[in-house]
Formats: structure tokens, C-alpha cells, sequence
């Protein structure tokens, strides 16, 4: 390593102690990649699965692969050497901001763990020049810019492999990138494929993140998910999909022929795992081909529904995607009769309406296509697979029950606790071997432990280290000095109305009254929140405008800002969650009970320590059964009960507000005049009105019980060696959410490879 590096910076006249954090960078890059690239491109014979994802949220990759190829206490040790760090070398690393949030980040952890465990395997989805969008706080507000992330070089190399496009009008051109993906001391790679757009034009984009969302022959891999507020960028989703989902299939067809099978072999070759709906056009697509192939339509069916295999990612009705028939036929005419035939079989088979493709507003229901013409349905956690199952897609379990499989989500821990808390994870091995690192379930013997005076107060200095630095970082990052012997209370996440950050700050008003009334907390708080709204998601805004005026607002007032502290991050990304992971004490996991598909935040701050302030949703259910009731803090109305509200329409926001004059109080607050003063009247407004006019997202049904129970948390939080047992039963009990784990449960119940 030394001698490559010193090599590499004598050709640009410069040495180990001289040279810029960037030339380092980009010679430690070199190295990497030639490292890689010696590795075997794991090809065997076989089934291989092709995760196809319109999102994958890799992070940055240089200490991560450090760390796979072992070579990470050799870097450490050469740059300490000269004076110089890994962690000064990982800021000059841009984040490829592939992905939107948990979906994408969980793309990811696979890829790591498909590499990890040694199975055939590789990703393929899109190169966003500008990614997602880059968050700025201008006026209390989110503004959106583009991200830059491909401005130096990386780790994507360019291919010679271009593949047509054919959309109704045009044809564009698809070129394959590819990146190595290497697994934790794996002896091969596996690939990552990118495709991008060969005639991208980056001059369209201005002012922001707004471009001529016509001009699809030049825009198609610009950002990720534009817009979709309007017709043009409704359309727009759709041509990037089958982009991708066009240029996957050809790629998986060839891969196949080059890998000795014949098309009508696809489903003993190849499994292709469609991450959510977005995909969902590889079905109609392949059966397109194989039959342009000389195969028969009938056959092309049953191969292609052998092949394919479905992961659900939300209940939330918005999101399950469905396009106007109409759109699909302006956008991929080829398509269509494929679609057709698919639904007429459907209706021929099935009377009942509500399992139909194509519906009767001409609406064609992609989630639909994915379980009739593939074999696996997976949810991803227990309450979830029982909610698709029972309710949203009780009608399909009763035609295909043996297609349902549950596959709860994981976490990679190389990421999640080797790389982003070293300290930790050093004491884990002093304690209990290294076992644990290829094996998470070890992490159990830590238990052995739960009444060790010395481990127990270790832990609780660790987490001051980590909780010092995490002040450093805000303090650098944000201007704000955040004190380390205060709380941590972090809720970070993507800003959605059902994961009710709005519920968090009208906490944090309830606080401020108390404050004000002269009921000082024991010890300070300091909130922390994180989260991008999407551009046109105009509430998610408003509630964003809202924590940054509540931040301003408590700073500005020398009565409040000993005690209560609110510091909203920018551009929260999976760099800045892995600076916040360690550093947490409270992890906020609030979701409104069943719509939280499954969380794998939550899991990342239990395995660092963090105890969870949760409903009983998503993965929060394992994680109580996991670390038992006195570990874990649960409040508020289960799934079964917020369901049973939906189906009687009994909640109304504005009855709990007008009968409880406590909660009429905390509301009333958005638009008090100290709030007005600082922020706009439009957004707070409109808030307020969501709040207790809407019924849909239940803001106000917890907010007692989840007062109640973060007091009580808080004042737990005092009986510090009580606390640290609840840390370490929360480590201990982590290691079910290995992505390792999630893996394997995939190849035994549906890849078989
Ligand atoms: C893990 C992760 C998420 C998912 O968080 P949830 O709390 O599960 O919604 C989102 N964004 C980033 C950057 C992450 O690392």
C-alpha cells in the first residue's frame, strides 16, 4: 500500500505528509480499485439473482471496502503515520445520492451481504447525474439544489455495453457503469450496474433542481424521481422506469446466453428480485423478448412468472403505483398488448374486481402485475407480511397463499457498527471475541454482562465519546453548540406525515411551555432531527418550516436555551447518519401504528446503543420481542386499532382538539404570534389546519401517551446504570437485524441458489 500510494503522488510531485487530502484521496482510490479488480467476478454456474432497484443508497465506499478487503488497520496505521487520517480522507468522498431513503439504503446492505455470503449474484439500476436533490435551509425553509456527486472521480467505470431504448416516438441509448461491490473478506466482487443516458444533457437543469421535463431524449437519468405533481413528470416517472427496466432486461438476456443457457432455461438461470413496484415493466418487457425470441406467448408467461419475484415496501395507498392505461400507451406502446393479454387472463381466471390489472378506470395497477406473474411475495417485517396478508392484499393470499413469505429487513453491520463506531465495536471484541463480526448472533453474549458494574459504565463512556464528537461535527457542520452531557433525542428519517415528525416538535412545545412555567427537565434535551421532504410534498415542508422556527425560537430565548435545544442537519444522508448513529441516546421510531412497513433506522440505533422510543410498528414489534419489555419504551394505539379506526372513520383530529384543552394549546402554538414572528403564515397555517382538520395521518391520537411515556423515559434516563443495561440488551439483541441474516432467509425461501 505504501509503495503504491508514494508511487502514485511522485507522479503528481508530491508525498505522503505534503500532499493535499484530495491527491491522497484519489491515490487511495487507485489503490482500491486495483485491489478490486484483482479480485475473482463471482460467475458461477447456477441460478443467479439480479436485484433490480430504481434505488441503491451504497454510501460512500472507501473505508467500507477498506474494510472488506482487510486492508483497513494497514490504512489507518500508514496515514497515522505521516500525520494524516482516514477519516479527513473520507470527507473529500462525495455520496452518491442514489436513493431517496430506507428502500434504497436496504439495496444496498443486500448488495453488501449477497457479496458477503459468497451467492451469485448483482444489482442493477440507474445513474442519477444529480442524484436525489442536495437540502439547504434558506428562511427556516427547504430549498432543493443538485447534487454533484459525479464532478470527481469515483468508483464507477465506464463499459463499452450500450443497449437501445425504444419508446413510442424515439429510441435513446442505455450505457452500462458498473462498480465493484466487494463483501466482508470475500474473496470476489460482485457488480453493481448503473445505467445512464448515453445523450444526458446536464445544461438542462436551472434555477434548482427544475429542467424541461419534456425533453426526455436528453433528461431521462438527471435526478432521481422527478417531481410527480404533474402530468409531465407523471410521464416522465414512467420513461425512466422502462429506461431502466428496458435496459435490465436486455442485460439479464444477454448475461444468461453468455452464461451457457438458452432463453427458455431464464428460471433456472436467473431470479430477478423487483424492489418494490418501481421495476415492475421487466414482467410485460422479458415476455416481450422471449417472444421476439420464437417463444411461444404461453411459455414466455409461465418462464417470465417463474423468474420474477416481488418485495412490497408499503401499505400506504398512494404509494402502491398505478398508471393511466393512456400513459402507458404514449410512453411504450410496445408494451401494451402485452399488458392486455396479462389482464385478460387475470379476468378470465378471477371475477372479483378487486384483483384486476387493468381497472375499471382504465388504471392499470402495477403491484397487480408483480403477483400474478411472479412467484414470491415478500414483505419485509413481521406486522407488515400479516398486514399485506390479512388486509391489503388478503385477496391475493387467498388466490396464492403459498406465494406470501416474510423477509425482515437487516442492516449491514460492517456499515452500521464496524465502520461508524469503532470504539464500540473494539470494546464488543475485548468482550466477547470477534466472532461476532462474521456471525451477529454472537453479539448475544453480551448479555453475560448485564450486571457488570465496569462494563456498564464503559458503555456509558463511550457513548460520551461518540456524543463529543457528534457535537464537534454539528458544531462545525451547523453553527450550533450542542452539549454533550445533555439527552440525545434523535428522530432521523425521510419527513412523511405518517412518520408524524410533527408529533415530535408539538412535543418539544410542550416541553417549552413547561420550561417557561419554570419545570426544569433534570438534565438538558437536545432534539436532534434529520430528514429531506420531497420537492412537492408541500406539508412535509411546512413541518420542516415549523422545527426550524421552534429551533430559532428556543434559541433565541436565554430561558429556554439551557434546557431545550432543537437542531435541525442539513442534507441528511447516509454519511451524516452514520456521525449521528453512535452518538444517540433516544431513537425516535414513531411512526403511526401500520404504516411503517418495517424501519431499518431503528435497527441501526438499537445495534449502537440507542434505546427505542416506539410504536408497535414495523420492525419495533422484533425489536420488543427481542430486547423484552424493560428495554424498549412502547406507546400509543396498536395497528389493529388503527386499522379498526379506518374502517368506522371514528378519528376526528378536531374532536380530540376541541375536548382537551392541553392538546388545543400545543396545536394553537404553530400559529402563535412568537412563531409568526419568525416564520411564514402560509405554511404554518396550512399545518395547522392539516393537523386537526385531516384525519388521515393521527397526529393528535398518541400525543398524550407519547408525552407520558418520553417523560418517563427521560427520568429513567437518570438512573445512568440502569440505562446502560438497556443499551446493552438493545446491542445484544441485534443481531436478528444482520442483513446477513435477511439474506440468507431470501436464498432459502425464494432465490434457492
Ligand atoms: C437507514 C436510513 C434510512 C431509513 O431510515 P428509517 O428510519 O428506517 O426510515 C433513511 N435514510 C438514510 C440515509 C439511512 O441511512
Amino acid at each position: 500500500m505504501e509503495h503504491y500510494l508514494t508511487e502514485y503522488l511522485a507522479k503528481q510531485k508530491t508525498t505522503l505528509d505534503d500532499c493535499t487530502d484530495e491527491q491522497l484521496y484519489a491515490a487511495m482510490l487507485s489503490f482500491v480499485k486495483e485491489q478490486t479488480a484483482r479480485l475473482v467476478k463471482k460467475d458461477d454456474k447456477g441460478r443467479k439473482v439480479y436485484y433490480l432497484s430504481a434505488e441503491f443508497l451504497i454510501g460512500r465506499l472507501l473505508s467500507n471496502n477498506l474494510l472488506n478487503l482487510g486492508l483497513y488497520e494497514q490504512a489507518n496505521q500508514l496515514l497515522a503515520a505521516h500525520g494524516r487520517s482516514l477519516a479527513a480522507l473520507e470527507e473529500v468522498e462525495p455520496e452518491p445520492a442514489l436513493g431517496n431513503g430506507g428502500l434504497g439504503r436496504l439495496a444496498a446492505c443486500f448488495l453488501d451481504s449477497i457479496a458477503t455470503l459468497n451467492l451469485n449474484g448483482e444489482g442493477i439500476g440507474l445513474c442519477y447525474h444529480f442524484g436525489l436533490f442536495r437540502q439547504k435551509f434558506e428562511h427556516n425553509s427547504q430549498h432543493e439544489y443538485p447534487d454533484h456527486w459525479l464532478e470527481k472521480e469515483g468508483w464507477l467505470r465506464k463499459t463499452d455495453t450500450v443497449f437501445p431504448v425504444n419508446f413510442g416516438e424515439t429510441q435513446v441509448k442505455a450505457r452500462m457503469f458498473e462498480l465493484d461491490v466487494t463483501g466482508y473478506g470475500a474473496d470476489h466482487v460482485i457488480p453493481l450496474r448503473l445505467f445512464d443516458l448515453e445523450q444526458v444533457d446536464e445544461e438542462l437543469v436551472s434555477e434548482g433542481i427544475s429542467f424541461d421535463k419534456k425533453d426526455i431524449r436528453h433528461n431521462l437519468t438527471l435526478f432521481l424521481y422527478p417531481d410527480d405533481s404533474d402530468e409531465q413528470g407523471r410521464l416522465l416517472r414512467i420513461y425512466q422506469q422502462y429506461f431502466l427496466v428496458s435496459a435490465a432486461a436486455q442485460q439479464i438476456l444477454q448475461d444468461t446466453l453468455r452464461r451457457g443457457y438458452s432463453l427458455d432455461q431464464l428460471a433456472e438461470a436467473a431470479v430477478i428480485q423487483i424492489n418494490d413496484t418501481h421495476p415492475t415493466m421487466i414482467i410485460p418487457e422479458l415476455i416481450r423478448l422471449l417472444v421476439e425470441s420464437g417463444i411461444g406467448l404461453d411459455d414466455a408467461v409461465r418462464i417470465v412468472s417463474k423468474t420474477c419475484a416481488y418485495t412490497n415496501h408499503t401499505i400506504l395507498a398512494e404509494a402502491l403505483e398505478t398508471w393511466p392505461l393512456a400513459y402507458l400507451e404514449q410512453v411504450v406502446p410496445q408494451l401494451i398488448p402485452i399488458i392486455e393479454h396479462l389482464d385478460k387472463r387475470v379476468k378470465a381466471a378471477f371475477s372479483d374486481p378487486a384483483v384486476a390489472i387493468i381497472d375499471e378506470r382504465e388504471q392499470v395497477h402495477m403491484a397487480h402485475i408483480d403477483i400474478h406473474y411472479g412467484f414470491s411475495v415478500n414483505g419485509v417485517a413481521k406486522l407488515h407480511t400479516d398486514i399485506l396478508k390479512e388486509s391489503e392484499l388478503a385477496p391475493f393470499y387467498h388466490l396464492y397463499p403459498e406465494r406470501f413469505h416474510n423477509e425482515t429487513n437487516g442492516i449491514t453491520f460492517r456499515r452500521w457498527l464496524m465502520l461508524c463506531n469503532p470504539k464500540l465495536n473494539d470494546y464488543i471484541s475485548s468482550l466477547i471475541g470477534d466472532g461476532f463480526k462474521k456471525d451477529a448472533m454472537q453479539l448475544k453474549k453480551l448479555s453475560a454482562f448485564a450486571d457488570d458494574p465496569a462494563v456498564l459504565q464503559t458503555l456509558l463512556e463511550l457513548k460520551h465519546q461518540n456524543k463529543a464528537a457528534l457535537a464537534q461535527e454539528i458544531l462545525q457542520r451547523e453553527g450550533v453548540r450542542i452539549d454533550p452531557d445533555s439527552v440525545y433525542d434523535i428522530q432521523i428519517k425521510r419527513l412523511h406525515e405518517y412518520k408524524r415528525q410533527q408529533m415530535n416538535a408539538l412535543y418539544a412545545i410542550w416541553k417549552y411551555f413547561q420550561i417557561k412555567q419554570g419545570i426544569l427537565p433534570k438534565r438538558p434535551i437536545t432534539m436532534i432531527f434529520g430528514a429531506k421532504a420531497a420537492p412537492a410534498y408541500t406539508i412535509a415542508k411546512d413541518i420542516i418550516h415549523l422545527i426550524l422556527c421552534l429551533q430559532q425560537l428556543f434559541a433565541s430565548d436565554p430561558e429556554v436555551d439551557p434546557y431545550l435545544k432543537i437542531v435541525m442537519v442539513e442534507n441528511y444522508n447516509v454519511s451524516y447518519a452514520e456521525k449521528l448513529i453512535p452518538a444517540c441516546d433516544i431513537s425516535e421510531q414513531i411512526s403511526l401504528a401500520s404504516k411503517e412497513a418495517s424501519g431499518t433506522g431503528n435497527m441501526k440505533l438499537m445495534l449502537n446503543g440507542a434505546v427505542t422510543l416506539g410504536t408497535m410498528d414495523g420492525a419495533n414489534v422484533e425489536i420488543h420481542d427481542l430486547v423484552g419489555e424493560q428495554n424498549i419504551y412502547i406507546f400509543g394505539a396498536s395497528s389493529d386499532e388503527v386499522i379498526k379506526l379506518y374502517a368506522q372513520k371514528s378519528y376526528h383530529a378536531g374532536k380530540l382538539y376541541d375536548s382537551n384543552p392541553e392538546i388545543e394549546k400545543l396545536v394553537d402554538f404553530i400559529i402563535d404570534k412568537k412563531l409568526l414572528r419568525i416564520g411564514d403564515v402560509l405554511p404554518l397555517c396550512r399545518l395547522y389546519k392539516e393537523i386537526v382538520g385531516k384525519h388521515w395521518f393521527k397526529t393528535l391520537l398518541d400525543l398524550k401517551d407519547y408525552i407520558k411515556v418520553k417523560e418517563r423515559m427521560l427520568s429513567d434516563y437518570e438512573d445512568r446504570t440502569a440505562w446502560s443495561k438497556k443499551m446493552l440488551y438493545n446491542i445484544a439483541g441485534a443481531g436478528y437485524f444482520s442483513s446477513d441474516r435477511t439474506i440468507a432467509q431470501y436464498n432459502h425461501d425464494i432465490w434457492k441458489l
